[in-house]
């Protein structure tokens, strides 16, 4: 019995590594996509003022084709000009002759803003590339050092996966299923030590004959309040 109930100790040791590792091999493929979505919003920023420039392009393009079709119109209303018959007709021609130097000059403006804005953007863009570039990079390795880790772990939790195969052949199918059962209800651990008299797992204080039961390692005894297998000490030694 004290024999099992080392296996069960022996058990419950791997147990805790193995469920050490899971917990870790679950926290890095979220570390992973975390970075992969950072560098997918990075870039998106990037794109997003690609998309601003090229706006502004168009406009500016958009307002140079006016200013053509202006400076065209105000060519031909000044060639009118000379065969003007009556004061009335050139007062109308001179007007809108001053109109249209108007909207030229507004074109013009605009045009010049638009330049300023597209100089800026551009500006901006260039150094927003060169960050994700270099902050994509990071990334990167971040992520080829991650994956290696991932699968370090992967290849510690199936060496460990075969040791638990290893020592619970050596535990009755009885035991086992006993264990497997304590440890799926609790979650944490089936087998609890005395510690100071009190079950390392519930903490309740146990009665002194039980405790003496429990040294003696005949047979398995359960704490009454937590349900976990109690056990002296883990040493043979002491045992
Ligand atoms: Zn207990």
């Amino acid at each position: 019995m004290l024999e099992q109930l080392e296996l069960l100790l022996n058990l419950q040791q791997i147990d805790l590594e193995l469920g050490e590792l899971i917990a870790e091999g679950e926290l890095l493929p979220v570390r992973i996509r975390e970075l992969e979505d950072e560098k997918e919003s990075a870039k998106s920023e990037v794109r997003a003022s690609e998309a601003r420039l090229e706006d502004t392009r168009k406009s500016r393009q958009k307002l140079e084709r006016d200013l053509e079709d202006q400076t065209a119109r105000l060519a031909d209303l000044e060639s009118k000009r000379l065969m003007i018959k009556t004061n009335e007709e050139y007062a109308a021609l001179t007007h809108e002759i001053d109109f249209t130097k108007q909207e030229i000059s507004k074109t013009e403006d605009a045009a010049l803003e638009l330049m300023e804005g597209e100089a800026g953007i551009k500006r901006d863009l260039a150094a927003a590339q060169e960050a994700v570039a270099a902050r994509a990079g990071e990334i990167d390795a971040k992520i080829a050092e991650l994956t290696s880790e991932l699968g370090r772990l992967n290849d510690a939790i199936a060496i460990k996966r075969d040791e638990r195969l290893r020592v619970s052949k050596h535990i009755d199918g009885s035991t086992l299923l006993r264990y497997d059962r304590i440890l799926s209800s609790k979650g944490d651990f089936a087998v609890a030590r005395i510690a100071d008299g009190a079950c390392e797992g519930c903490y309740v204080r146990l009665p002194p004959q039980m405790v003496i039961e429990v040294r003696k390692a005949d047979r398995f005894i359960e704490c009454e309040s937590c349900g976990r297998i109690l056990c002296w000490r883990p040493e043979r030694d002491d045992g």
